[in-house]
């Protein structure tokens, strides 16, 4: 008996070869009826044996190109048409809105061609299907088609034309499809003499690199900075003209190079070859291949596989570069030509461009396999935006501005968050002019037009005065609610939890700056239950880059002890502990990141950091892994609860007399964090019969405490929730704004029309 259903299909199934997936697998079934893209997804109709029509179902969720992701399937009956073929209708576009997809990396079938001698693309650099390519990157306006994307310039040629056209091609409806007639090129731009060459420009830009050269390279969604990994003169050379002494480059090379530098798992192989192709942060081999100086005193590194037909072609001259975001110190990554010479040129002596304009620059996304938790991502951008992350709950039209560092925005709307990509930090001219071309962008791509505005809690951030500008209702967001409500969103629990927050800076609701905090509560109501003690940072967020300052303070707070860290003059000392006597010069935190940094301090790793948490960072590297005592600690019965840390102070000041490696002490304070962590947990849980524990905050990029904490905690048998689809820094507050907000405006008032003073 013949029969007929509809089937609707929302998630990713635009712009990644889906309509031409579904007619083929309908051909192959003799089903007949037809495929459409509508607001929503796509609508399919078929008609055939209810065999044929649960292989159907079946295949079209194992099947499905690689770049698709099907959130929903709905299948409903109809009445038989008897219709006789299968396909593919024009797009219903009644709003003229469907999403975009994101950049997605070379696929198996391109790159099979692009080294076939006798394909017409045989090393075309610009190769793309249905499959891959860039697609976020080039969009300027939606819907998603050639003529609203950077590929408009190009009159594709007879051939692709045919292809194009043609439903059972690979490249049917393929948006960027070009080849080396009729599609763009690459040349190599001398900076020095201002020359530029169009022959074998990859090829020379590649043999530059391997005689030693800097050289600037247009990829996907910005510019990269390369150089031979293997060589340590370029390598330092690199860091010192990008001032960038000792954070971690990340390398490209191919999977066979990347195992002979990193173990890779199972896991972490499957991130590296994803259509994403993010950067995985993996465990180093003890091997000299490539130069100690691409990551220094650091026990991983991040690799990505090439993402980009030229990237493949670079590859052929050396097997490792060093790819970092070409920009300078903390402004956006350049995308055009014309600043590569103003911004890059003190950097490079070359750039590798191409004349595909990228309309929306989008950093490489960067992660983690947390074994037992999957990816962890550090920061999102290419391969998952313009993706929306789904909200717990539906939303009227929100804009959620973000935090001040490692920015990012949310634009929401029903049960859709369009996380932004990373933003940076909002501190300077370049990322804040960034920050508002995207947001407008945004707007105009989803039709969202925000009926509320949320924004940080600190009346001096940039994105307040932003937010007060829109002249709508706006609600503020407390930074570290906005954390722990962003993780509770994300794993859609709407019961009551216990959060815990772990991060460097945030504005508290009593003015001081948060840190280290609990909380109990849910995706609208959260309170703080418990916090580490306030300490003084001397001479305020300045001493974040030197640690020892932070030493010394908490020494002499806590344990009324003067302490001289090594290498810091007995002068420097004294003038620290002279701006603590005045209280004007010092504000008071109670941040776990800072607690971090007092004991890096002490220790000595790091005197003046070079970039975010670097004392941090090197005291989870040098931690040991046999140790399990821990240094005393005091819970303080008030409330909230206060966790007194002198003890552990005190501890760490002993053990520094007593010759105590740094291994060991480091590897004491994270099973001390571990201990008070669960001791907290543990009372809270008694007293409001609460198993479910959430934890977020830049701290959980430590892998070494967040998999302690996990462990622990599970162990006592909670239920413990870490950022899956976000990261757990700060790149996940404007989607924990978003939900708290959404909920908050039924109970509290916004703030009027952006002329009520906060
Ligand atoms: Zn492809
Ligand atoms: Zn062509
Ligand atoms: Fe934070």
């Amino acid at each position: 008996m013949p029969q007929r259903k509809r089937i609707q299909v929302s998630g990713i199934v635009q712009g990644v070869g889906f309509r031409p997936f579904v007619y083929r697998l309908a051909q192959e079934l003799g089903l007949t009826g037809f495929v459409r893209n509508t607001t929503s997804g796509v609508d399919i109709e078929i008609e055939g044996t209810q065999t044929d029509i649960d292989r159907f179902l079946h295949f079209l969720q194992v099947r499905k190109p690689i770049a698709a992701v099907i959130d929903r399937l709905d299948v409903t009956p109809m009445i038989l048409h008897h219709t006789r073929r299968f396909e593919i209708r024009k797009s219903t576009r009644r709003e003229g809105y469907t999403r975009i997809a994101p950049d997605i990396a070379t696929c198996e079938d391109c790159y099979r061609e692009l080294y076939d001698p006798k394909d017409r693309r045989h090393k075309y650099p610009f190769i793309n299907c249905t499959n891959c390519g860039p697609r976020y990157s080039i969009i300027q306006e939606t819907p998603y088609d050639r003529s609203q994307t950077s590929m408009r310039s190009f009159v594709m040629c007879d051939e692709c034309t045919a292809e194009f056209a043609d439903v059972s091609d690979r490249r049917f409806h393929a948006q960027p499809d070009c080849c080396v007639i009729c599609g763009p090129w690459f040349v190599l731009h001398d900076l020095r003499y201002g020359t530029v060459e169009r022959e074998n420009a990859i090829e020379k830009a590649a043999d530059l690199i391997r005689k030693g050269n800097i050289v600037a390279i247009k990829g996907i969604g910005g510019f990269h900075i390369a150089c031979d990994a293997m060589n340590t003169r370029a390598v330092q050379r690199l860091r010192k003209k990008k001032k960038r002494p000792a954070k971690p480059f990340a390398i490209m090379c191919d999977l066979m190079h990347a195992r002979k530098i990193v173990h890779i798992s199972k896991h972490e192989e499957k991130c590296l070859r994803s259509a994403i192709a993010p950067i995985v942060v993996m465990r180093k081999k003890q091997r000299d291949i490539i130069s100690d100086r691409v990551a220094p005193n650091n026990p991983y590194i991040g690799i990505m596989m090439p993402y980009a037909p030229v990237h493949y072609v670079l590859l052929e001259t050396i097997p490792y570069y060093v790819m970092t975001s070409g920009n300078v110190q903390d402004e956006p990554i350049v995308k055009d030509e014309d600043d590569v010479k103003l911004k890059l040129g003190s950097i490079v002596t070359h750039a590798l461009t191409h004349n595909r304009k990228i309309e929306n620059r989008c950093d490489d996304s960067v992660g983690f396999v947390y074994p037992s938790r999957g990816f962890s991502i550090i920061r999102r951008s290419r391969g998952y935006t313009p993706n929306p992350v789904e909200l717990p709950d539906s939303v009227p039209p929100m804009l959620a501005l973000g935090p001040y560092l490692k920015n990012t925005f949310t634009l929401a709307r029903g049960y859709d968050a369009y996380v932004s990509p990373h933003i940076g930090d909002l501190d300077n001219m370049e990322t804040l002019a960034f920050f508002q071309e995207m947001i407008e962008r945004y707007q105009e791509w989803f039709r969202i037009e925000p009926e509320f505005l949320v924004h940080d809690l600190h009346p001096e951030y940039l994105s307040t005065r932003i937010a007060q500008e829109y002249k709508k209702p706006r609600i503020a967001v407390q930074h570290h609610i906005a954390h722990i409500v962003s993780c509770l969103g994300e794993h859609r629990v709407k019961s009551k939890a216990i959060g815990i927050a772990y991060d460097g800076t945030g504005y508290g609701l009593d003015g001081r700056i948060w840190g280290g905090e609990f909380f109990i509560g849910d995706l609208g109501h959260q309170e703080r239950v418990a916090h580490l003690e306030y300490l003084p940072l001397p001479g305020g967020e300045s001493s974040i880059r030197r640690p020892y300052r932070i030493a010394i303070a908490y020494a002499a707070v806590l344990c009324k002890k003067t302490f001289r860290p090594k290498n810091v003059p007995m002068t420097e000392v004294r003038r620290i502990l002279n701006i603590l006597n005045d209280q004007q010069f010092s504000i008071e935190t109670s941040s776990m990141g800072r607690l971090f940094d007092c004991i890096a301090g002490m220790i000595g790793i790091v005197r003046e950091i070079t970039y975010e948490a670097e004392g941090a960072i090197n005291l989870e590297h040098i931690a040991g892994s046999t140790v399990s005592s821990y240094y005393p600690y005091t819970l303080f019965d008030e409330e909230p609860l206060r966790i007194g840390v002198a003890p552990i102070i005190h501890g760490v000041m002993r053990d520094l007399l007593k010759g105590v490696r740094p291994s060991t002490i480091s590897a004491k304070f994270h099973a001390t964090i571990v201990h008070f962590s669960l001791a907290v947990v543990d009372k809270m849980s008694t007293i409001h019969g609460i198993r479910n524990v959430c934890l977020s905050g830049g701290v959980f990029q430590n892998r070494l405490l967040l998999s302690k904490m996990v462990a622990v905690l599970e162990k006592a048998g909670y239920k413990v929730f870490v950022h899956k689809r976000l990261p757990t820094n700060d790149g996940c507050i404007s989607y924990g704004q978003v939900i708290y907000a959404d909920k908050r405006r039924m109970i509290d008032k916004p703030i009027g029309q952006g002329n009520v003073k906060q």
